[in-house]
């Protein structure tokens, strides 16, 4: 068993990162598998300086370690989006050469979000403008790349937590971005790919990525790469019921730990949430992961509040 955990290096590491960070090192650690790190930071303007360093920070100070990463390396290096751009070429080139690939000229408010996760509600169909246009046509800017999905693109799957789920791509996303105009490279390519590449066995996440999955999984059936299983598991929100937001510095592994909250008690709770113990008594990375070992997981489907004390 392989799992990740994939932050974007957008700010500090808040509850609802280290919730999945948790989900994913407990499920390997607890069935004697391998956990790796990768930064996932391939939006230049949204990456915060210094910000990946801090994460790997917080994680530590939690009791979360992983076995291949940006600093420790690892068979499958390097571990960093930004310095893995020649496999994400490498599959669209395999997909263009499949006849799956195209040039879309469409205002860039459109294409502009590719690269990063699009957490829930953000989603939009793309009409399929320029699928049919000739081919060598004059531009009207730089273009992005987009997959031409096949119309019987149904694409099942069995998730971890939800069960079994399936969606119409052709019909509900349309053909997605690969890569972008300024050349960065979507999302969706690049987890896919990387997920793949690196053997990740249970891709563990929140449910937000959930839409995600089928495009992913789409494009790793073209290619005709290694698919792993999902996990979505639900949300953290804040102690008034919202969505925790990148920006709320309350939420903060980094300001719970100048509060003087422990990493059990932070831990202990987490996991309550998750579904891993009975209890939210205060316990290590460790504790519940050998606890989690002679039990079923059953991964909860309720979203999590997180607690606005936390003696
Ligand atoms: N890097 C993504 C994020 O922080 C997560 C990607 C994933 O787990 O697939 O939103």
């Amino acid at each position: 068993m392989r799992t990740r955990f994939a932050p974007s290096p957008t700010g500090d590491l808040h509850l609802g990162g280290a919730w999945t960070a948790l989900a994913s090192w407990v499920l390997a650690r607890a069935r004697g598998g391998r956990v790796v790190l990768r930064v996932e930071d391939l939006d230049p303007p949204r990456v915060v300086a210094g910000s990946a360093a801090r994460v790997a920070e917080d994680l530590t100070w939690l009791g979360l370690d992983w076995d291949e990463g940006p600093d420790v390396g690892g068979p499958f290096a390097p571990y960093t989006q930004s310095e893995r751009a020649e496999r994400y070429a490498a599959a669209v080139d395999a997909l263009d050469a499949l006849g799956l690939v195209y040039p879309c000229d469409c205002s860039r408010k459109d294409i502009a979000r590719a690269a990063s996760a699009p957490h829930a509600g953000e989603e939009l169909r793309y009409p399929g403008t320029c699928r049919d246009a000739p081919r060598g046509r004059a531009m009207k800017r730089e273009p992005a790349l987009r997959l031409r999905v096949p119309t019987d693109a149904r694409v099942g799957f069995d998730d971890g937590a939800r069960g079994r789920l399936d969606q119409d791509v052709a019909r509900d996303v349309g053909d997605f971005v690969l890569r972008r105009a300024d050349g960065v490279y979507a999302y969706q390519l690049a987890v896919a790919v990387d997920d793949a590449h690196m053997q990740i066995t249970h891709v563990v996440r929140a449910v937000d990525l959930l839409a995600s999955t089928p495009r992913q999984l789409l494009l790793l059936r073209l290619l005709g790469m290694h698919e792993p299983s999902y996990v979505h598991v639900p949300l953290v929100l804040d102690a008034d019921g919202r969505r925790l937001a990148k920006r709320a510095p309350r939420e903060t592994v980094r300001a719970l730990r100048e509060a003087g909250v422990t990493p059990a008690q932070i831990l202990g709770r987490l996991a309550q949430g998750l579904g891993l113990r009975d209890t939210d008594e205060p316990a290590t990375a460790a504790e519940i992961a050998r606890d989690a070992e002679s039990r079923e997981i059953a991964w909860t489907r309720d979203d999590w509040r997180a607690p606005s004390t936390w003696e």
